[in-house]
Order: structure tokens, then sequence, then C-alpha cells
């Protein structure tokens, strides 16, 4: 279920250029960025469109999106080679001519000496911008930047495609960009609520029919293994009165009221206890320790992991009983807590976790099919453990077996 846009009263639209993100050999983050960040500032994007390296194209989108929207943000096709055409189209579509930045030709040449190379004479189109248009210097890579009032008072930001480009001088130009253009541009009061371990019925459920009493935008997204609530409403009180709600009858699984992850949430409360975690992966293979590290700062709390895929280094290096292995099998509770308490013990952490099982598609037998997970805790005090039967692709069983470790450990020290 998704919640209805918010009704903000500046219209925001996404224009994404470049062959690549329509034959998908590249995934479109930029819209992603742009969608979520244009939201937080209280815009409601209204629409996003890609379109090929073609000069008719991208003016045809232009002029749909300028006619729209209060605010357009372009990116891509900014490059030095002749396929890159967006500068080129957006000077047609205005009627202008290109100028050339000396400005950027000097952070150009910068770049390509810093890197010890010399500067290619392509790469001169790069400082290009359309007249009428104001350059935003791009100081975090080569191609130039831009942005235009239209005669009608619109707003045109015009970004290079490489993502971090773009997401640096959205955060350093952009923004202050917007604020001054969009006085009156109002973030609308919302709420955010993670959940954990429950599915999204049973939260519509546990919610009741007389939490939907008020007038607010609603939007409930389930991932694996998890449940996100998004809401909106014009005033705070009537947010108030949701999130107690929420906090009475989802208190069990809700994790965080804010839009952090799972493994954020574990790492900050390890952090607030100085204690430490250290992991033994079997069928994850790496992505729980993977999950972990994400977050900058990990070192405060994270010990190591060890990724024991053969069972002779589940053996020598976690100290997991040949007989165990033998007897139960390595995909089994046994063997589970055996890995946690070793890793625990070998790196000298607070807690260990365990995970072995069978991520697929091969693998499974009579007794032990294919998204079979065992999954053990070790604590100061005591070990735990369970089996799951994790369905869906080898991937899939991955990540549900990394969140349900990370909510038995959040379960434990919250
Ligand atoms: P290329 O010639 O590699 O396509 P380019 O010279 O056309 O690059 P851009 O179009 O600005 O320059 O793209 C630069 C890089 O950023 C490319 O690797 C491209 O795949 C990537 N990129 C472009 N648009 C997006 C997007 N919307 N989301 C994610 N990556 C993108
Ligand atoms: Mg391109």
């Amino acid at each position: 279920m998704t919640h209805r846009i918010p009704p903000a009263s500046f219209k925001a639209e996404i224009l994404t250029i470049g062959d690549e993100l329509l034959k998908g050999s590249v995934l479109n983050t930029n819209a992603e960025f742009l969608g979520k960040n244009l939201t937080g500032l209280g815009f409601c994007v209204s629409r996003q469109t890609s379109c090929r390296d073609q000069i008719d194209e991208i003016k045809i989108n232009l002029r749909g999106a300028l006619e729209r929207s209060n605010l357009v943000i372009m990116s891509g096709g900014l490059g030095p080679t002749p396929d890159d055409l967006t500068r080129d189209a957006v000077a047609g579509y205005f009627n202008v001519p290109l100028k050339f930045s000396s400005s950027q030709y000097a952070q150009i040449k910068h770049h390509y000496r810093r890197h010890g190379y010399s500067v290619p004479p392509l790469v001169k189109r790069e400082a290009l911008y359309p007249e009428k248009s104001v350059p935003l210097i791009n100081k975090h890579g080569i191609a130039l930047g831009f942005y235009l009032r239209s005669l009608n008072g619109k707003l045109l930001v015009v970004l290079p495609g490489v993502p971090a480009e773009l997401q640096n001088m959205f955060r350093e130009l952009v923004i202050p960009l917007i604020r001054k253009y969009f006085r009156a541009l109002s973030v609308r009061p919302s709420l955010v609520a993670k959940m954990v371990g429950i599915s999204e019925p049973d939260v519509m459920e546990r919610l009741g029919k007389g939490f939907f009493r008020d007038q607010f935008d609603f939007g409930i997204y389930p991932q694996a293994g998890e449940v996100s609530i998004r809401l909106y409403a014009d005033k705070k009180l009537i947010l108030h009165r949701l999130e107690s709600i929420i906090r009475k009858g989802l208190s069990s699984w809700l994790y965080a009221l804010e839009d952090i992850s799972l493994s954020e949430c574990v790492g900050r409360i390890l952090k607030k206890r100085r204690q430490t975690l250290a992991v033994a992966e079997s069928c994850t293979g790496g992505f729980l320790s993977a999950e972990i590290t994400k977050n900058p700062g990990a070192s405060d709390y994270f010990v190591g992991a060890l990724t024991a895929y053969q069972n002779r280094i589940k053996e020598k290096h976690l100290g997991v009983s040949k007989i165990v292995i033998k007897k139960k099998g390595a995909v089994s509770a046994q063997t589970a807590r055996e890995m946690a308490c070793g890793v625990r013990t070998q790196m000298n952490s607070t807690y260990g976790i365990g995970i072995t099982g069978i991520a697929g598609p091969g693998g499974g037998t009579r007794t032990k099919s294919v998204g079979l997970v065992y999954i053990a805790i070790a604590t100061p005090k005591r070990s735990f453990v369970s089996g799951h039967q994790f369905w869906g692709d080898r991937q899939q069983v991955q990540i549900k077996a990394v969140k349900k470790a990370l909510e038995f450990l959040w379960r434990e020290i919250h």
C-alpha cells in the first residue's frame, strides 16, 4: 500500500538522461536520491522520466516537465563525448548558444593534473553551459552543472550523471538554491515507524480501525523481514496521537521511530552499552558483516567475522566439534550454537552470532530443505538458537537470515 502524494504546494520532476538507464545496464540511483531528497525538502515529486541521449527526446521531455512542475532536475548526458547531448538540448530548447566557463575549465585541469594525467582536448566540452543559465561549478569531477529560471518562473537544474558528483553538488549547491527560490516551501510533519519480525497484515490489524479516524496520508512498505510505515499529516497533534497508538500496539516489533536500518539501530545500542559483537557466517557468506559495516563507526562495536563455509574451517577456527557436524550435520541447531559461542570466545566479544543453513538452489535433502537456516546468539550468560524455514531464492534466503539474526540480537539488547 502506498500513501497518497502529499499535497505540497510545489511540484518537482526528475528527468534522467542516458541510454544506459533505459537499457537496464545502469540502475537509476539518481532518481532515487533526488526523489528522497526533494520529498524531504517539502516538494511533491510528481513524476520521474528517463529518456535516451537524443536531442529531440530530451527537448520534448523537458517541455512537458517545465509545463507541469515548479522545479525540474535533470541529470546525465553531460559527458565529453558527442553522444552526450543534454547541454546542447537545453541550449536548443531555450534557443541560446553555449558559453564556456573558464572557472570550470580550471577545475577540469586541476582534476586531471591532481591525478597525474594530461588534459584530453575532448573534455573542454564539459565546461560549456547554455547562455542565460548560471554555472554550477563541479568541484567533485569535470562536468559543469547549471541552472536557469524559465520565463514563467520555473527553476531548471541540470547536474552530471555520476552519482557521487550529483549528490555532492545537490547538497552543496542545489539545496541553498532551492531554499532561495522556494521560500514558501514547507515540510509537512511526518512520522516514520520501523518494525521487524511482523507482517504487513499483522501491522494493519494491530493498528485497528480507530487509527484511521483523522485525515492523514498513510504508507506501509514491507521489505524482507521488515515493515515500515510513513505518515504525513498537516497537524503535529495528529501525528502525536498516531505515534502513541503505534508505540502501544506495536512495541514488541518497533525498533525505530526514524529512518534508520536495523543494523544501525543495533549498532547504536551496542555502542551505548559499550558492548561488542563478532559473527560466524556460513550460508550468508559475509552478508551479515557487510550489513553491520555499512554503518560508519562500526569499529566501535564490531570486532570481526569469520565466513566459515567448509566444515574444517568451522572446526579449526570456531571449535565446532567434529562429532556434532558428523551426527547433526553442518546445518543444525548445535552447529549454529557452537559457531556463535566459538566466535564469541575466539574474538573476545560480548555477543556472538552463528548462522548456518541451505541458501539453495541446490543442497536440500529430504529432511533439510532449501531455505532451512539456524541462527544462534551467544551472550555472556547464555546461548540460544532457532531454526527457520525461509522461502525465496538464494539471495532472499540470505537477506532474511541476516535480518532475523539482527532481530534476535536487538531483542536481546534493547
Ligand atoms: P557515460 O559516457 O559513461 O554514459 P557520460 O559521459 O554520459 O557517461 P553522464 O551521462 O553524466 O556522463 O554519466 C556519467 C556516469 O554516471 C555513467 O557511468 C552513468 O552510467 C552514470 N549515471 C548517469 N545517470 C545515472 C543515474 N540516473 N543513476 C545512476 N547512475 C547514472
Ligand atoms: Mg551518459
